[in-house]
């Protein structure tokens, strides 16, 4: 028999990923993992498809979000697992994300357009057609404008774009209002999900993770793209003396970032099964 494997950590083409919720499911299924959760930036549009889709072909489907948040002025991804998709709080707090990326993404048009290289909310319009499924409750991004920018002729690739011009705190960076980690954290609960820390390994700024680690956690996510395991115990033996949820996944965006194949990090049935287990109780407490 097949070892359990749940990938917990990707995009669909709902967000920045370039395969479709039906896609992703069947390549899941095609690489032999037994689970799956896709974690959308601020969006959870996939699930609409992915539900279905996943029943039909034999995957188990944990709900998942990655919002983007802010903590102490630092930009921290947050994933939330195993909430009602259909929570209207939740929905409503997807639609202001929404009109957050609008209103942030035309701010880095206009600084990319200042330091010289034009694009117009048509050309981002562009692209994003390309990539996304056409509906509105989408989240369009900084990828989709990075590769706007390659089209343009003005980057060779998505990382130049991040790495020169709209990586955070860059020239052509801007956030815009934004929402905090702390009242994201709420939201997920009173969807009766849990909050978990994304990537903790990518956290640059290793002043905020003592503070950031006292929030109302449910579980951290150990177990991330291609770390080796030696990069996995120190998260490891925080969640152990926190007793919070071990969770991990690829992260996989399929084509726009190819060195994160579905897949190349997961959970084992045990762990997986903690996290489900963990979201049941909550959902029946409610
Ligand atoms: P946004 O959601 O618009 O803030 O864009 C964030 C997303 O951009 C991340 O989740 C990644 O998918 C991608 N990203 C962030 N930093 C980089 C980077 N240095 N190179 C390539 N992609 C990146
Ligand atoms: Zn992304
Ligand atoms: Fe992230
Ligand atoms: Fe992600």
């Amino acid at each position: 028999m097949n070892e359990f494997r749940a990938d917990l950590h990707c995009h669909t083409s709902c967000s920045d990923g370039t395969l479709t919720p039906t896609e992703i499911v069947h390549l899941a299924k095609k690489i032999g993992l037994s689970g799956l959760s896709i974690t959308d930036h601020d969006t959870v549009e996939a699930y609409q498809t992915a539900v279905p889709v996943s029943k039909e072909v034999g995957i188990d489907l944990l709900t998942g979000v990655e919002f983007s948040t802010m903590f102490n002025g630092v930009s921290i991804h947050l994933l939330g697992y195993g909430f009602d998709v259909n929570h209207p709080e939740l929905l409503e707090f997807c639609r202001k994300h929404r009109l957050r990326r609008e209103g942030r993404n035309r701010d880095i048009l206009k600084l990319l357009t200042k330091h010289g290289m034009p694009l117009t909310e048509a050309d981002l319009e562009e692209m994003v057609a390309n990539h996304l499924i056409q509906n509105s409750k989408n989240s369009v991004g900084r990828p989709h404008i990075a590769l706007a920018m390659i089209k343009k002729g003005y980057v060779k690739s998505v990382k130049e774009a991040f790495q020169k011009y709209i990586g955070d705190g860059l020239p052509c960076y801007a956030n815009g209002p934004s929402f905090t980690s702390e009242e994201t954290i709420e939201v997920i609960h009173r969807a009766k999900g849990i909050a978990v820390i994304a990537h903790p390994h990518l956290i640059q700024n290793y002043q905020i993770l003592t503070p950031l680690m006292e929030l109302n956690f449910d579980g951290i996510e150990c177990y991330y793209g291609k770390f080796y395991p030696k990069d996995h115990e120190r998260w490891l033996k925080i969640a152990m003396k926190r007793d919070w949820l071990v969770t991990g996944g690829s992260d996989f965006h399929g084509d726009i970032k190819p060195d994160l194949p579905l897949g190349s990090s997961w959970v084992d049935q045990e762990r997986f099964q903690a996290i489900k287990y963990k979201c049941e109780s909550i959902r029946k407490a409610n």
